[in-house]
């Protein structure tokens, strides 16, 4: 049975590339990275009842297996070529699993990823992915780089994903306003929860320029606060900066918006620095290549990361971040 899944996982989720040079079926599979270039790994595993709810789509949760593996190449300048998945699963439901491997494979293919393996076992349902991916030597895009004097930016927008959480939600305290949203944005803001888009893209051009990056998993601040750390600098960002999707402007007042922006997180946008010089040179490629990006802070001497509104006086929020074991 084991054996059966492992197939029906290929058949949909497969991929292939020319620097496979054996893949799934071995002990082992044997890649060959292009010469010039670095190796960039990362692994990301999501819980059931942890990660996402038990009623999540099993092709959502392919998707976003996938998806925050990618987001964190991205984060780093990679261009994503291999992944390795480990599945855990309650039992052997092949309706399940080739639907898993649909949307795994959906958001593989659009990047050219090929599985190259994985294991399977029995147990509560947990997805673990490898994801490999390269990046030129010396290159890659780290948390430390940040200066004082640099600007903060993020891609796209914040807090669709908590919105669209909170809009699955039965008792939640905006219930009334988000199901009152046209069809159309309530689905989007889910689907910046259930199908992110890691902004790859992104993460390539800001290689060469971005003086620190990081993906929006845990948290605006949060996330920005292991910049900050590994940067030695303090970072201010300014509220009323944070980019608001027209839905979530529609569902949520500014004074609601904040916390979900600065601190809702699982957006993976890429939060990165860059010296003010370079700024309006790589904002006009990233607003040329979609989905744009928006300066909202700078980069001081100090620490932490402060949160202020347009009038630089501090706005107070519930918490900064998600934490594990906390
Ligand atoms: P081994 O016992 O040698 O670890 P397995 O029986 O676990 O081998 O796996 C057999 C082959 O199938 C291996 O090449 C492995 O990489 C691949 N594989 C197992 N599970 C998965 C999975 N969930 N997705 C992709 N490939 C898998
Ligand atoms: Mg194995």
């Amino acid at each position: 049975m084991e054996f059966e899944l492992i197939g029906r996982i290929h058949a949909r989720a497969g991929g292939g590339r020319a620097d496979v040079h054996l893949g799934s079926g071995d002990d082992a599979a044997l890649l060959a990275p292009p010469p010039g270039q670095e190796l960039a790994v990362c692994t990301d595993t999501l819980v059931e009842g942890v990660h996402f709810a038990p009623a999540t789509e099993p092709a959502d949760i392919g998707w976003r297996a996938l998806a925050v593996n990618l987001s964190d190449l991205a984060a780093m300048g990679a261009t994503p070529a291999w992944a390795l998945l480990a599945l855990t699963l309650p039992a052997a439901d092949p309706a399940w699993v080739d639907a898993f491997a649909t949307g795994f494979g959906e958001l593989a293919a659009r990047h050219g990823i090929a599985l190259v393996g994985g294991d399977t076992t029995r147990g509560a349902l947990a997805v673990t992915v490898t994801a490999l991916g390269f990046v030129p030597v010396g290159q890659a895009l780290r948390r430390a780089g940040a200066r004082a004097g640099d600007l903060v930016c993020v891609t796209g927008s914040l807090g669709d994903a908590a919105a669209g959480l909170r809009s699955l939600a039965a008792d939640d305290p905006a219930a009334a306003r988000l199901a009152a949203l046209p069809a159309v944005q309530r689905k989007y803001l889910q689907a910046r929860l259930l199908r992110p888009e890691p902004r790859l893209g992104a993460g390539t051009t800001l290689r060469g320029s971005a003086s620190a990056c990081i993906d929006v998993s845990d948290g605006l601040l949060a996330d920005l606060g292991h910049i900050a750390r590994a940067s030695g600098v303090g970072i201010e960002i300014n509220a009323d900066a944070l980019p608001a999707s027209p839905a979530l402007q529609a569902a949520f007042p500014a004074t609601e918006r904040s916390a979900l922006q600065a601190a809702g997180g699982e957006d993976f946008e890429l939060a990165f620095t860059v010296a003010a010089a370079d700024a309006a040179a790589v904002l006009g490629v990233l607003a040329r290549e979609g989905p744009g990006a928006t300066p909202i802070g700078h980069v001081q001497e100090g620490s932490g990361v402060r949160l202020v509104d347009g009038q630089g006086r501090a706005v107070e929020l519930p918490r900064q971040g998600w934490e594990h074991f906390t």
